[in-house]
């Protein structure tokens, strides 16, 4: 059980997988409200409407595909097995997790935490599933962090461990690009290293979300991350040190997590520097392929110049 957002005909749209198709969402789910009698619903073309509508379930999917099997309509919602994926949710904050792998905490040179370590992502980062990452050659070092992201299925505030899992509707994954050389000269000095997380473009994510009843819990989700097909990062999320129920508690313990805010989950061992001409894919046999372009963004003609 998938979701999307894509680049319909008319502005963007859901998609949702039945069976082994992609159907548009969003034309099947007007036709299915008015068919119970709403005569003017609501667009669902959002993936946070849908978490309003308790949408990333088995039994929403299971309502949809009845309708459809009952209309005979599959074939006036079908689209494109691949068409133009949006980033899926644009949300109000992403929790960021550093050094949730030991070795990968160990190949920077750092401690094993005892607790977790949070920062921010902010929403300029966030790009879709095919879009440019812009690096500039002032920034020096820029590396891919390849993580899984947990979507967040309805407001969560200081929830205990058992409760946590119901708090997550499914997952996607995501791109923690890091301009590595700023952050090194800011831990240095001893300030934040915010600006060399959030800059603009520096969070890609997608292509679709998978809906976490699709999972035993906690899920193991293997984790590959490729630089113009050679293999840099692999990963399993089994090998967390604070595994998912325990992050959702500890960061909503702080910080309330509305619906549709993501958590990236941390980073495995292999990180390291991209290019501009490189290609930066995030894989994950569950949650599919999430492939960017790394630009120059100093390019004449790159619409985001800051040179003349
Ligand atoms: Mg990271």
């Amino acid at each position: 059980m998938q979701t999307g957002r894509f680049q319909g005909d008319d502005g963007p749209a859901l998609a949702l997988r039945v069976d082994s198709h992609w159907i548009n969402l969003t034309k099947a789910f007007a036709d299915y409200e008015r068919e119970r009698g709403q005569l003017d619903p609501a667009p669902l073309n959002t993936v946070e409407r849908l978490l309003e509508l308790d949408g990333c379930s088995r039994s929403f999917h299971d309502r949809i595909r009845a309708y459809c099997d009952h209309s005979g309509r599959i074939p006036a919602y079908l689209i494109d097995e691949t068409p133009d994926w949006l980033a899926p949710v644009h949300p109000s904050k992403i929790v960021a997790v550093g050094r949730n792998y030991r070795a990968h905490a160990e190949e920077l040179g750092n401690a094993v935490p005892e607790q977790p370590i949070l920062f921010v992502k902010t929403p300029n980062t966030i790009v879709g599933p095919g879009a440019a990452i812009a690096v500039d050659p002032a920034w020096g070092r820029v590396d891919h962090e390849g993580e899984v992201a947990v979507l967040i299925g309805k407001r969560a505030s200081r929830v205990r461990l058992e409760q946590a899992k119901d708090h997550i509707a499914g997952y996607t994954l995501l791109n923690d690009v890091t301009a590595r050389d700023m952050q090194n000269e800011a831990k240095t000095k001893g300030l934040p290293w915010f600006c060399a997380k959030n800059l603009d473009t520096f969070c890609p994510i997608g292509p679709t979300i998978t809906f976490a009843e699709n999972f035993e819990w906690p899920p193991a989700l293997e984790l590959q991350v490729t630089v113009n097909d050679a293999l840099r990062q692999f990963g399993n999320t089994s090998q967390f040190i604070f595994p998912l129920g325990d992050l959702v508690a500890y960061i909503s313990h702080y910080i309330t997590l509305e619906a549709g805010d993501l958590i990236a989950t941390g980073t495995p061992q292999g990180v390291g520097p991209l290019k501009p001409g490189d290609t930066v894919t995030v894989r994950c046999p569950e949650l599919g392929e999430l492939r960017n372009p790394v630009v120059d963004r100093t390019t004449p003609g790159y619409p985001n110049s800051p040179r003349p």
